[in-house]
């Protein structure tokens, strides 16, 4: 049976190794190496799309999710300054923390009996002959048919690294707000937009795209960006640091060699203003899962061919999902120009279907009922 080994275990890993579980590959044939031990925080909004609300209770039950503290939102608010706009959403999402998320998913992993090496790290991998060699930082090599990369960047693959975006910082941090935060709430502000949700434990997110400008002028000092930005925002109720990240930015990059795959952040990137990089992550690890479940024997031209169905249905997953997530996040960091587009936002009756269409979200449903707004 062909040897697969997953470099990385966020959404994407896990999502690959449970659907190539459950298409019936033999559990000793999958590795999966985390550098991280989990439980760990992880920069992201924690919103989880509802273009993938069905295939992640194909993975985790909605039972499990519940169990865990995961909730639903049913509404996007758009914040500047005091003002807010209440968008019903078409299709409710799913919020839970990447904590709580990548630790469920990786402990089903676990369980279906799957080689999972934790905390370990892949330091380099080399293709030799028909086969990718992998070095762990343990100094154990592992001889395998497929390498995918699901490490969030896809530096170790021979096509190198998906591009982060020059000039932003993403910051996030968990906070425990006075009451709960209902909706997934959107703030503009100039520089930066920053989005909030309820997770569990009675805790909230606060995650935010920012101008490094911005953040070198509070001389890396989030609490005092936040003072700046949002300042609502009480520094005292932040439970936990503040982490940070690069933003990745790329449309789908297309792997350096033929036994090298990648998969979530590590194959493509969108602007994380629409909240689909964990629904990507997911959908691209389920859809690689099935086709490389569905590929014989893995021969060079069986990769292939999964790969290039692969990138097909990636380029038609982003062509709209990108430009329509880059658009949103120019105008949010522009609060002059909101403030412009406010009377039209304001409409009474203006839907949010169209944007939800644009991101790949499911936008049917029926037509929601009037949220009464700030403003
Ligand atoms: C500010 C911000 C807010 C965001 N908000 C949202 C949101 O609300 N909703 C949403 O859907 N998306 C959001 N995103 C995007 C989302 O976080 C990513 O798209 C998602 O994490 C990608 O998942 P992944 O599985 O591809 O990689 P990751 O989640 O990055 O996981 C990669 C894993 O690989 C491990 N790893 C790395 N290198 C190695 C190695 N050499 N060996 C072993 N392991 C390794 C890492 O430890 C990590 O656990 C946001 C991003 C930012 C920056």
């Amino acid at each position: 049976m062909p040897r697969v080994l997953i470099i990385g275990a966020g959404p994407g890993g896990s999502a690959l190794a449970l659907t190539l579980l459950t298409r019936g590959l033999d559990p000793a044939s999958i590795t999966i190496v985390e550098s991280r031990a989990f439980p760990r925080v992880k920069v992201c909004g924690e919103f989880l799309s509802p273009a993938v609300s069905s295939l992640l209770i194909n993975l985790v039950s909605d039972a499990e999710l519940l169990r865990a503290g995961a909730a639903r939102v049913d509404r996007l608010v758009l914040e500047l300054g005091p003002r807010e706009r209440v968008w019903p959403l078409p299709d409710p999402a799913w919020t839970l923390s990447r904590r709580t998320l990548d630790d469920l998913l990786l402990e089903k992993v676990r369980a279906a009996g799957a080689d999972v090496r934790q905390p370990e790290r892949v330091a380099d991998v080399k293709y030799a002959g028909d086969r990718a060699v992998v070095r762990l930082a343990s100094g154990e090599t592992l001889a395998v048919d497929a390498v995918v990369h699901a490490d969030g960047s896809g530096r170790l693959d021979p096509a190198g690294p998906t591009p982060s975006r020059r000039g932003v910082v993403g910051l996030k941090c968990h906070f425990r707000p006075r009451a709960p935060i209902v909706g997934v709430r959107m703030r503009s502000a100039r520089g930066a937009y920053i989005g909030t949700v309820q997770v569990e434990s009675g805790l909230a997110t606060c995650a935010l795209v920012a101008k490094s400008a911005l953040v070198a002028r509070h001389a890396g000092d989030a609490d005092a960006l936040l003072a700046e930005l949002w300042p609502d925002f009480d520094p005292a109720r932040r439970e936990g640091e503040w982490l940070s990240c690069g933003v990745a930015g790329s449309g789908y990059r297309r792997p350096g060699h033929p036994r090298s795959l990648r998969i979530g952040n590590a194959a493509a990137a969108v602007e994380p203003v629409g909240g689909e990089g964990i629904g990507l992550a997911l959908w691209s690890g389920s859809t690689l899962g099935d086709l490389l479940a569905g590929a014989g024997e893995w021969s060079i031209d069986e990769l292939g061919r999964a790969e290039r169905t692969l990138a097909t249905k990636y380029r038609r997953r982003l062509v709209a999902r990108r430009p329509a997530c880059r658009a949103a996040a120019a105008v949010l960091v522009r609060p002059a120009l909101v403030a412009a587009l406010w009377p039209a936002l304001t409409i009474p009756g203006l839907s949010i279907r169209p944007w939800y269409a644009l991101t790949g979200k499911p936008a049917r449903g029926p037509t929601p009922t009037a949220v009464p707004s700030r403003s």
